[in-house]
């Protein structure tokens, strides 16, 4: 969300299309969430009821965040959006201004971006059920720190003061968003970084687990070692390169190589999920034998867990520890959403990827090809 609202407000010509105050708006804004240290939240997609049909269409096409009125002071916006990850904890929401489908002008009063704190009158975050259960950073040692929270937003015919709208109703600014803000490529570089950070952690867990349980010197568990490392290194990698890359954009801001972020960020949600995999394949029963913090500390069973859970170099309290935080990362509830997460938060992997087909230059690599086929010695037949 940092690198958002930074690259919206440094960014902001194209918010001037429809009027001069909403790029004001946009790098004012920025300064405030900077200065203010503010936490935000952000919806970004439509309600999935028919993603045949664009907004306007849709049976209850008033369900959708919409705009219901423009006032002199500012807009009343009426309807649901997704999905707010961390929606109750944060201290402002930025509506997000998402592409629409198919973009058209009928879909306009659906093509919003703005941010209002989240104690707003009318506005209500409808959260999922927490998956911290309250338990130790023993028992749960991810979910217990790390638990984010999702939520559904409802806006109740929510006022939005004009000096909080940067877009307003209007679906070809918002489709073009993203890219002319360059907020992706801020946003990627964050992601990518991300990127590698989880990586090493699961990396680290799976060595561990290798170690723990002398499993390192198989093939096929080495093999799968190898292809985390492998992982890691090309999310390192794309992350020097799109660095090594960085050029100052026409705000004046160092921007970094998108061409390198954009395939980090295509390739690891299709990735992630093998990671995940992997560690699984690893901890096999290991991550279904953990007993919690308290059987440990029970005087009847404490002894005999700690004795039928040892490992090749761990007493069976330590090793319970690490199979606890493998098991957090891939089976628990906590773990399922994060595999859900790393293929989803930043958009349809598929639709993304059909998007990047179209968007790379496949040219040069056709010439290429055609150029070797153009020097052939053999004598094209006449077939008229
Ligand atoms: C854990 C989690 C946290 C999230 N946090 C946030 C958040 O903080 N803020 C936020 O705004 N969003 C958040 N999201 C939402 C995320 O942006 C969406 O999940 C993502 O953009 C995909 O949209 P969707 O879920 O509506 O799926 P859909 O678009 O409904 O897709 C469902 C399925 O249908 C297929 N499909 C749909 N339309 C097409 C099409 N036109 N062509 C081909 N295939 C199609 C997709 O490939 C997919 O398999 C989060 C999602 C998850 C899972």
């Amino acid at each position: 969300m940092n690198a958002e609202v930074m690259a919206m407000g440094m960014n902001n010509e194209l918010f001037k299309e429809a009027d001069p105050m909403f790029a004001d708006n946009a790098r004012a804004y920025y300064e405030y969430a900077r200065e203010n240290d503010i936490s935000l939240t952000h919806t970004l997609i439509h309600p999935q009821v028919n993603r045949e049909k664009a907004q306007h269409e849709q049976k209850d096409a008033n369900m959708a965040l919409h705009l219901v009125e423009k006032k002199s002071d500012g807009i009343i916006v009426d309807g649901v959006r997704l999905l707010a990850t961390q929606g109750g904890i944060t201290d402002e929401i930025l509506v997000f201004p998402s592409t629409v489908k198919p973009a058209g002008e009928l879909d306009d009063p659906y093509s919003l971006a703005f941010v209002v704190p989240n104690n707003t009158e009318g506005l209500s975050f409808i959260s999922r059920e927490s998956f911290d259960q309250n338990k130790s950073t023993y028992d749960h040692p991810l979910s217990s720190r790390f638990e984010e929270g999702d939520a559904i937003v409802h806006f109740d015919n929510v006022f939005v003061p004009w000096e909080k709208v940067f877009v307003c109703g209007n679906s070809s600014i918002c489709n073009r968003t993203f890219k002319e803000t360059n907020a992706v490529v801020h946003m990627s570089h964050q992601v990518v970084a991300k990127n590698v950070i989880k990586t090493e952690f699961l990396l680290g867990t799976v060595l561990n687990i290798m170690d723990s349980i002398g499993i390192d010197g198989f093939q096929h568990v080495k093999d799968k070692g190898t292809e985390i490392m492998l992982t890691l290194e090309t999310m390192k990698s794309h992350l020097y390169r799109s660095e090594q890359n960085a050029t100052l954009d026409r705000s004046g801001t160092m921007t970094p190589d998108f061409e390198a972020l954009n395939a980090a960020r295509n390739y690891y949600p299709r990735v992630y999920p093998r990671l995940v995999e992997i560690l699984r394949i690893l901890g096999a029963s290991g991550l279904m034998g953990i007993p919690s913090e308290a059987d440990f500390q029970s005087p009847e069973i404490g002894m005999i867990v700690n004795r039928a859970l040892q490992s090749k170099n761990l007493q069976g309290y330590e090793r319970v520890q690490l199979f606890r935080l493998a098991w957090d990362m891939t089976l628990s509830a906590f773990g399922s959403r994060q595999m859900h997460y790393e293929y989803y938060f930043f958009g349809d992997p598929i639709k993304m990827g059909m998007a990047y087909f179209d968007q790379y230059d496949k040219e040069p690599y056709k010439q290429y090809v055609q150029d070797f086929l153009q020097q052939t010695t053999a004598v094209k037949p006449n077939f008229s």
